[in-house]
């Protein structure tokens, strides 16, 4: 299993207060190619941050951070940009979706700011190929406030893949959505990693975490427990259910 995340001795001090914030302490940890990994812990145990960390959208106080094997200490803001463009993908509680636009322009936006340039038909195509990966097609022309808090999820969801990232990382992606819906949504990563990418996602409810295959403890800006997930709970009749809605929505069309 080659790693794709390798943290080493990581630690992330906040200094802007009266009273510096150690929020993460010393953390070390691999993490496979085609992991499904769920960060847990208390609210202020440092996973935001360290997914921040490993979303290179922040840098670390101290260790070493190696992503597909290259340390990123050494890249300049245009090169983390850039590297966050085209191996990482990122999903977040608020689904954060431009109102006044479209599902598929919303999945089109990271395919516009990277710095490789597309052709409009190529952006257009993989935008409706994202859409179909999380069972979203027939919604692709509907606005943000036409979706469920459900749909307006896998529309981030596509936004996020479709740069094909190496790497999906989500920070508490079920927190805005009722129980059933955040189960769809497990339905919807445990497919998009049954065909390969790899998933960091942050829940406090182990309820979501049983989809995962793997669980992280966070207390207090460390690592404290690093467990497989034995008795895994799997969510593809919800997936199913999606598709299924999805062929019906298209013959309706
Ligand atoms: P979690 O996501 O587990 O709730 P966070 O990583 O958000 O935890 O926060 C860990 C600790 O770092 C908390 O004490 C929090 O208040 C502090 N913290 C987080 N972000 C910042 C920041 N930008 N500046 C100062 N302190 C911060
Ligand atoms: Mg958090």
């Amino acid at each position: 299993m080659s790693a794709v995340v390798q943290l080493e001795d990581i630690h992330k001090t906040y200094d802007s207060g009266e009273v510096p914030v150690l929020a993460v302490r010393g953390v070390t940890l691999d993490i496979g190619a085609g992991e499904f990994v769920a960060v847990m812990g208390a609210s202020g145990s440092g996973k935001s941050t360290l997914m921040n960390l490993v979303g290179c959208l922040d840098r670390p106080t101290r260790g070493r951070y190696l992503l597909s094997g290259a340390d990123v200490a050494g890249l300049d803001r245009n090169q983390l940009a850039d590297l966050r463009n085209q191996k990482l993908g990122f999903v977040f509680q608020g689904f954060n979706l431009l109102a006044r636009t479209t599902a598929r322009e919303n999945v089109e936006l990271p395919m516009l700011y990277g710095r490789r340039r597309f052709s409009s038909r190529e952006i257009h195509e993989r935008a409706l190929h994202s859409l179909d990966l999380v069972g979203l097609t027939p919604r692709a022309d509907h606005f943000p406030n036409q979706l469920s808090g459900g749909q307006q999820q896998r529309v981030a969801i596509a936004r996020a893949l479709i740069n094909e990232p190496q790497v999906l990382l989500a920070d508490e992606p079920t927190g805005n959505l009722d129980s059933k819906t955040a189960v769809e949504i497990m339905g919807v990563f445990q497919r998009l990693n049954d065909q390969g990418i790899t998933i960091v996602m942050i829940t406090h409810e182990l309820d979501i975490a049983r989809y995962c295959k793997r669980s992280l403890i966070m207390r207090d800006g460390r690592l404290v427990s690093d467990t497989p997930i034995a008795d895994r709970l799997v969510s593809a009749g919800e997936m199913k259910k999606i598709l299924a809605a999805e062929a019906e929505a298209k013959l309706t069309a």
